[in-house]
């Protein structure tokens, strides 16, 4: 049984990963240090606290701040973020959620922030009893309409890093900051998808929340990082709203082994082998009907750049929606990063693939097209 891959034994079918970090995919590849790290744990007993304090050690070097946490994932990371700003260290508290009564409960957003990454940011708020504030519009917010939603109430203030965001018009962080610690409010950003692990925390945010399982390369986590006092309120919750969101000594041990990874990187090299499938891609692509491929930047300055495939229908016979689809129904399917098709383009990311994979994309793509 087990000489057969997994894909066999377990009916699944493999899929070309050409959309970046998505967790519809699996995400990212784990590390070998993460998975060594995690199977070595794995049939030991620890005490969790120990394991926990090793993890914010890491976390702490890694990030700069002052204390770290681990839960579940980003969105879970909201919820144990937005829970702490109400309640603080109060154990009474922590337990009583999401009874909310005589606790702060606003949660100040810009409009422009509050995306679908496959559930809404709201909705994280809301899970312990927080409740969303948006201020501004879909296309401009200014820095006084923050300031002036600020009252009693207020728990926190919630930035959002994410190419789904409104990427004009929105106050920058740093702003934010300003205003909101002016009136003695925490700043919460959700950083799921960022290389960057120290800028958001030097520009004064009180706790950054990262996905373990993007461009870590970790098991399923949410790194926050942060204050103390408010990363030991989010630990705390593990008390009340945190348990269901609670993560096994595995993925602890992951996220260590992928920090202690990422630490000691080629960050050069690993650009270098991108930025060579993506040379490979533009000329694979180049000459083919229909289609027009060209290099673009991250949009929220990720250390890399994706390839943008233009569809022109009357030429390649098809929409770049249907291109995508047509790809994602190969036997092995090849899935693109198609949020933008209906602009006529879709984006293919090489950061999950493996060599070679770039050849299979452009060939399925000239056949299709043809
Ligand atoms: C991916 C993503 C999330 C969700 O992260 P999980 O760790 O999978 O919960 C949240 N916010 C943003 C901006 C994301 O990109």
């Amino acid at each position: 049984m087990k000489n057969s891959s997994i894909f066999s034994r377990w009916n699944l079918r493999q899929v070309v990963n050409a959309s970046g970090t998505m967790t519809a995919l699996g995400a990212s590849r784990i590390v070998p240090e993460a998975q060594e790290a995690m199977t070595e744990i794995a049939g030991e007993f620890i005490h969790m606290d120990e394991l926990l304090d090793r993890a914010s050690d890491a976390i702490q070097r890694l990030t700069g701040a002052e204390a770290g946490f681990v839960t579940a994932s980003v969105s879970s990371g909201l919820v144990v973020a937005m829970a702490a700003c109400m309640t603080g260290a109060d154990r009474g508290r922590i337990m009583r959620l999401p009874d909310t009564e005589g606790l702060p409960t606003e949660a100040i957003i810009q409009v422009g922030h509050l995306v679908d990454y496959g559930t809404t940011v709201e909705l994280s708020l809301r899970l312990p009893g927080g409740k969303p504030v948006p201020v501004g519009s879909v296309s401009r917010t200014h820095d006084f309409q923050i300031e002036s939603a600020i009252n009693e109430r207020t728990a926190c203030v919630v930035y959002v890093v994410s190419h789904h965001t409104v990427q004009y018009g929105m106050v920058p962080l740093e702003r934010v900051v300003e205003v909101a610690h002016a009136r003695n409010i925490p700043v919460i950003v959700d950083a799921a998808s960022e290389y960057d692990l120290r800028g958001f925390l030097e520009k004064g945010a009180d706790i950054v929340i990262y996905s373990g399982h993007k461009f870590l390369g970790g098991p399923t986590s949410g790194m926050m990082a942060g204050r103390k006092d408010l990363i030991e309120a989010c630990r705390l919750q593990n008390l009340g709203v945190g348990r269901p969101m609670k993560i096994g000594k595995e993925s602890i041990a992951g996220l260590i082994g992928a920090l202690e990874a990422w630490e000691a990187r080629d960050h050069a090299g690993i650009r270098r082998d991108e930025d060579r499938r993506i040379d490979a891609i533009l000329e694979g692509l180049s000459g083919v009907k229909g289609i027009a491929a060209q290099k673009i930047p991250d949009p929220t300055n990720n250390p890399l750049d994706r390839v943008m495939v233009h569809v022109f229908p009357e030429k390649a016979g098809m929409t770049a929606t249907e291109l995508a689809e047509a790809l994602a129904n190969e036997p092995t399917p090849i899935v693109v990063r198609g949020h933008e098709a209906e602009l006529g383009h879709f984006l293919l990311d090489v950061c999950n693939m493996r060599d070679g994979e770039e050849t299979v994309v452009c060939e399925a793509i000239k056949r299709l097209v043809a």
